[in-house]
């Protein structure tokens, strides 16, 4: 499941360069993550990297973009070219 930055974030952008897939960006208002990017960091490192940065704990799973981990590695696999 992709995350979700919720309306708590103070926009302190730390989180956006710990991306490795560079799925955060900043919105209108607040960071947001692309759902087509995230992975959970699945492929990259054993926890989500934006999670454990946020000083203010405002990432959680996204309820509208459930994946499981199979699904998160394949969707790792394709943002690498790992396969098409
Ligand atoms: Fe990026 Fe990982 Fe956070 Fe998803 S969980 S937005 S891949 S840092
Ligand atoms: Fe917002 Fe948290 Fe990212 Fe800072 S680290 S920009 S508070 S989501």
């Amino acid at each position: 499941m992709a995350l979700l930055i919720t309306d708590d974030c103070i926009n302190c952008a730390v989180c956006e360069p710990e991306c490795p897939n560079e799925a955060i960006y900043e919105g209108e208002e607040i960071y947001e993550i692309d759902v087509n990017l995230c992975t959970e960091c699945v492929g990259h490192y054993d926890e989500p990297q934006c999670v454990m940065i946020c000083p203010v704990d405002c990432i959680p799973k996204d309820p509208d973009h459930e994946e499981n981990a199979d699904e998160l590695m394949q969707k790792y696999k394709k943002l690498t070219g790992k396969i098409s």
